[in-house]
């Protein structure tokens, strides 16, 4: 099992360098930054000008390379599904595909001074938060667990990086199924 991330309109090498090592961390599988890229055009809506997070889920499911990977895509364009304003990302729920957004995650966006610091802890969670999703976490009522739903950017700021004890033994367990369907699809 492999976790790709495919950085999409997006160029911050050291925060894709240190979102990789966080991922490889939170979750124990490893991590690739991958150098495929597609073009997002086919994903904006003009009227919004936005992007349709749902049609990238789509997309990154095309590159898909194994039967087990997950695939996180990682841009700085602005995201939303069509009953939203906005959202920080959005995953497949048991699925393998997640994105996420840095767009309003900035703190420069609300007229604040950069902090790439805060920037750098919010992707993660979001991130985390997004993966926890694909491998068929829903959302949790514990506030400082990840799985936690976050509105707002500065809500992000309160949860922790970490899953809660149940989450945490739910992802194990979802893991565990997972890599023995992968040996029994290598053995056959
Ligand atoms: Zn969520
Ligand atoms: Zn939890």
């Amino acid at each position: 099992m492999r976790l790709y991330i495919l950085p999409l309109r997006f160029s911050d090498k050291n925060l894709l360098n240190s979102l990789s090592f966080a991922l490889e961390n939170s979750f124990k599988i490893p991590v690739v930054i991958s150098s495929i890229s597609f073009s997002l055009d086919g994903g904006m809506d003009p009227l919004r000008d936005q992007f349709n997070s749902t049609w990238i889920l789509s997309q990154l499911l095309k590159s898909a390379a194994e039967e087990s990977c997950k695939i996180l895509g990682v841009t700085s364009v602005d995201l939303f599904v069509p009953v939203l304003t906005y959202v920080f990302g959005e995953a497949q729920l048991d699925g393998k595909t997640a994105v996420v957004s840095i767009y309003r995650l900035r703190d420069e966006l609300y007229g604040l001074p950069k902090n790439p610091e805060k920037l750098k802890a919010r992707l993660e969670k979001e991130a985390v938060h997004e993966l926890g999703h694909t491998f068929g976490l829903i959302h949790c009522q514990d506030p400082r667990c990840v799985m936690y739903t976050s509105t707002y950017a500065e809500e992000i700021d309160f949860k922790s990086r970490e899953f809660c004890s149940n989450c945490s033994s739910l992802l194990e367990k979802k893991k565990d199924d997972l890599l023995k369907k992968e040996n029994t699809t290598q053995e056959s």
